[in-house]
């Protein structure tokens, strides 16, 4: 017999920032029959999975549930508040904020856009500037990432809500929250966010299939006067199904199934444990990190994300190769640099379904990864980490 690759002894380790890494409970709900969609039995579904929900992003206004990946809930948002050409501003934090712009600017809306570094989150202070600066309203929408995942980097969206009132400006304010959302501490309603768009695969620990929108009563306002033609996102028909408990077309059911026992899980372990648990195992990941002698890409301590940590490795490595050994020798993937941090960084995902030993792995695979790659950093990131974990 040859040696086969095909077989490899364990379990996968899968630290990308999404998708995460799937409970077996939640696998397991996933593999019953598929139920019909328009029977009997969906609106009790329906109803659970919208009122759990609702829980996660702390909003007591509607949800919308879509079989699309989070780039289908940004689309969404957009073309159900806003008009053609109208102005949105926008901020470059990282990869995904730009990719939001680029859906935007090809829907033809105008992107007043803010440049960054990738390194910093949103500046509260240039917001108040702008919109202070709009005096006949011409914005029609403040475009904010909550999570970069591309960078590791969480701005601060009630700064920004904040703002946004100081200016006593009317612009509708829409957060992609696809990252953070049931990581980080999220709250549509407190923070007058007006459409929070998230999806399956990261904190909801499910695998990629399900966008959300939770949409303030502002924006379903906007919505009746919003000229954008479209049909698979009509907020309207949505809510007119949902009310009976189905969908306008088929939903993704056993997709559904899954997030029904997956809100049931966060909800056991209770929303604020969830997000500590996430703030402790990013903290033990940067420990491992400056002990390393590594390089956060995030700046600013106070907007180090709960989900995710990229890294940026000395000049002249490359982040691809150290992430491509530590794959074929210890079967774990990490992220990958996005944009323009291709090959410079790589990214530690510590979200989702996630305990201290299953980080204890992912930081050891990283440190005997350096090791093997010729990266040059010291011993001793594991050890950090551990410590702070048995002590915390
Ligand atoms: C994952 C992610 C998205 C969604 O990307 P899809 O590939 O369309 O699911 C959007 N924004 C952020 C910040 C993300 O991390």
């Amino acid at each position: 017999m040859t040696k086969s690759k095909s077989f490899q002894a364990g379990r996968h380790f899968l630290q990308i920032p999404g998708p995460s890494n799937v409970p077996e409970s939640v696998l397991l709900a996933m593999a019953q029959a598929t139920i019909d969609h328009r029977g009997p039995e969906f609106p009790a579904l329906t109803f659970r999975i919208l009122e759990k929900l609702a829980a996660v992003f702390n909003t007591t206004s509607s949800i919308f549930i879509y079989p699309a990946s989070g780039t289908g809930g940004w689309e969404s948002a957009l073309l159900n508040t806003l008009s053609p050409g109208d102005k949105v501003l926008a901020f470059e934090t990282g990869h995904f904020s730009t990719l939001w712009k680029i859906l935007a600017e090809k829907l033809g809306l105008e992107l007043l856009w803010v440049p960054g570094d990738w390194r910093h989150g949103i500046d509260a202070a240039v917001v108040a500037e702008r919109l202070a600066a709009d005096k006949d309203a011409t914005i029609k929408a403040v475009l904010a990432v909550h999570t970069e995942t591309s960078t590791g980097t969480t701005s601060n969206i009630k700064a920004i809500r904040d703002a946004i009132n100081a200016a006593g400006h009317p612009a509708l304010f829409l957060v992609d929250a696809v990252s953070s959302l049931a990581c980080s501490e999220f709250r549509h309603d407190d923070w007058g966010v007006d459409v929070s768009i998230s999806a399956s695969q990261k904190g909801l620990m499910l695998p990629p299939g399900l966008c959300f929108n939770a949409v303030s009563a502002k924006a379903l306002a906007h919505a009746k006067s919003s000229t954008f033609q479209h049909s698979y996102w009509d907020w309207d028909t949505m809510l007119e199904h949902n009310k009976r408990g189905y969908f306008p077309y088929t939903p993704g059911t056993n997709l559904l199934v899954g997030l029904d026992q997956a809100l049931s899980l966060l909800h056991a372990e209770g929303m604020d444990q969830v997000i500590a648990r996430h703030a402790r195992l990013a903290q033990a990941t940067r420990l491992a990190v400056a002990a390393w002698g590594l390089e956060n890409i995030c700046l600013n301590p106070d907007e180090y994300s709960n989900s995710t940590t990229a890294v940026l490795v000395p000049a002249g490595q490359d982040a691809d190769n150290l992430r491509q050994i530590i794959l074929e020798r210890f079967n774990m993937s990490l992220g990958t640099g996005l944009g323009k941090l291709q090959g410079k960084i790589f990214r530690i995902g510590h979200i989702g379904d996630l305990n201290d030993l299953m980080l204890a792995g992912t930081l050891s695979g990283v440190e005997m990864g350096l090791s093997l790659a010729n990266i040059p950093h010291r011993k001793g990131g594991v050890d950090a980490a551990l410590s702070y974990l048995a002590s915390s």
